[in-house]
């Protein structure tokens, strides 16, 4: 990103060499994502962020089926990413079913099936909740979809599945997709949509200058997007032990905390970078805090809802104590035992001093 922001700063659509080059670079990055998606270059746009796809998606998918029907699918637990555009569609018509999850976090494709409709003309599902670890059954809702000869798009915000979980739009036949560079350790402010080929005039969010292929206008920002490759490049190499590592960690840390009188668990998410936990009755923004002052960063359900209770937990029916003390620990493949321990050890004197007697 250094590189390309202090000596191939050219724009990609300028005729001069320096922007040759950026063009060139930009192509590159997007062959190595497409690559760890299994899909086409040209498939895949680039965006300002994860929730920039969502929102492009949900809202051109919406136009898509105008003389279809009115009708959208989603879960009550999507990111508010896909939820906020959603609630906007539905204060300009539209009909909005939140399907939502058990106990355990999760939402089965019958679900879906049982919500479907005629006039359905978008299911907007993601592929792992960004709480509770969950991964959602995407691709058996695109073999429904296919069965029911349903002309609904699929939409996927698989920013919290992409390399870590299986994830490929093209063979499960999802129509659009969204991700996030800064989710696997790439830079913030650069995201992109999977397109499948079927989509033809897919509509733009920002008409303009015509850029990406005239779906996506805005000078292409090379430098995220070369961090965005190479976030992937890296992640890519030796995936399959990172991805072990991070899921060997995660039951590590459950394990510990669970010996931790007040800990439950949450959900039964099997994402793994993901671990979602309560340590009841305590509210969660002050355990982060807390343990924010030792150096152990934690976060309280989505750090997008700033200390607002989580719709997720709301959503799922757990009792108030324990989603009043939500938290959530995230791995990536550099945490280590020592992290865990740390972790296990704040939280471990945090509950004796709450609770002496024990
Ligand atoms: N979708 C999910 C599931 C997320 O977890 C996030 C961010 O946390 C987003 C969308 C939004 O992505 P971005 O921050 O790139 O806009």
């Amino acid at each position: 990103m250094y590189r390309v922001l202090t000596e191939q700063f050219g724009n990609p659509s300028a005729q001069y060499p320096l922007g040759f080059e950026a063009r060139s670079l930009t192509e590159d990055s997007r062959a190595v994502i497409a690559g760890a998606l299994g899909c086409k270059a040209d498939s895949l746009y680039f965006t300002s962020c994860g929730t920039e796809s969502n929102n492009w998606a949900l809202r051109s998918a919406a136009w898509h089926g105008r003389r279809t029907g009115k009708h959208i699918i989603t879960t009550a637990v999507e990111h508010s990413a896909v939820l906020e555009p959603l609630r906007a569609l539905e204060q300009e018509g539209y009909e909005v079913t939140r399907l939502r999850p058990d106990r355990s976090g999760n939402i089965t494709a019958e679900q879906v099936a049982n919500a479907l409709r005629e006039d359905t003309v978008l299911i907007s599902m993601m592929l792992v909740n960004n709480e509770t670890g969950c991964v959602f059954p995407v691709e058996e809702v695109a073999r429904l979809l296919r069965q029911r000869e349903s002309t609904a798009l699929l939409h996927c915000d698989a920013v919290q599945g992409f390399l870590k979980v299986p994830c490929h739009p093209v063979s499960w036949g999802v129509d659009l997709m969204s991700l996030s560079a800064h989710k696997i350790g790439g830079p913030k402010g650069i995201g992109a949509l999977y397109i499948a080929d079927t989509l033809k005039n897919f509509r733009p969010l920002l008409p303009g200058g015509g850029q990406e292929r005239g779906l996506r206008s805005g000078t292409e920002a090379t430098a995220q997007i070369a961090g965005f490759a190479k976030a992937v490049e890296l992640r890519r190499d030796n995936l399959a032990e990172k991805l072990a590592h991070m899921a060997a960690l995660k039951a590590y840390c459950r394990e510990k905390l669970l010996t931790i009188p007040g800990v439950e668990p949450v959900g039964e998410g099997t994402a793994p970078h993901i671990l979602c936990m309560s340590l009841v009755g305590y509210p969660s923004a002050n355990i982060v805090n807390e343990l924010g002052e030792k150096g152990v960063c934690i976060s309280a359900g989505s750090a997008c809802h700033k200390g607002r209770p989580s719709h997720v937990f709301s959503a799922m029916g757990l009792p108030k104590k324990v989603a009043a003390g939500t938290f959530r620990v995230s791995f990536g493949p550099d945490t280590t035992e020592a992290d865990v321990d740390a972790l296990y050890e704040a939280l471990k004197d945090h509950q004796a001093r709450r609770f002496p007697m024990l």
